[in-house]
């Protein structure tokens, strides 16, 4: 049985992008518009010769403004429950909003061990965002860029204890 590893955050911070990544496949939908209905996925993933089990939580983008916070909670947390250790994604450009400082309260409460990522940090991108970031109380980010490929490395090693 292989471990399971959880992709979290609110829409458009590249939680497909990072699941296709580490899959390898285009098994999730990545689209440009923030709101656009993605399915939930898993796949068998790899990273640097560590095998996991890779959900990639979604399906609350196309609820209305009111209550995507309640469909997302439950996604969320669903997904937290079953895995090992969850990936809690920011986007480092867009900095910290009010909606990621939200699941990092409902993680607050969580035994699986969460490993924040802070993604779109490709190049010197997102610097200021890493450092907001630092307030959520989860610890130093992993600076990512899924589309790029950057920072899988830190990726691996922080995965690694959890596995
Ligand atoms: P999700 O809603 O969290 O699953 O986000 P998606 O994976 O669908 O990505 C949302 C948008 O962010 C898409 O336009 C992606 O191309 C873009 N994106 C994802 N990862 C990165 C990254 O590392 N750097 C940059 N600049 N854009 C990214
Ligand atoms: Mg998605």
């Amino acid at each position: 049985n292989l471990p399971v590893v959880a992709i979290i955050g609110r829409p458009n911070v590249g939680k497909s992008t990072l699941f296709n990544r580490l899959v390898g496949k285009k098994l999730a939908l990545v689209d440009d518009r923030p709101g656009v209905t993605r399915d939930r996925r898993e796949g068998d993933a790899s990273l640097i010769g560590l095998d996991f089990r890779v959900i990639d939580t979604a399906g609350y983008e196309d609820q209305d403004a009111a209550s995507l916070p309640g469909r997302m909670r439950q996604q969320t947390e669903a997904a937290v429950a079953q895995a090992d250790v969850a990936l809690f994604l920011i986007d480092a450009r867009a900095g910290i909003v009010p909606l990621d400082a939200e699941i990092a309260r409902w993680l607050r409460g969580s035994t699986t061990p969460i490993v924040l990522v802070a993604n779109k940090a490709e190049g010197r991108a997102g610097e200021s965002g890493i450092i907001e970031a630092l307030g959520l109380g989860l610890g130093d980010p992993v600076q990512l860029s899924a589309e790029h490929g950057e920072g899988m490395g830190e990726l691996f090693e922080a995965l690694l204890p959890h596995l």
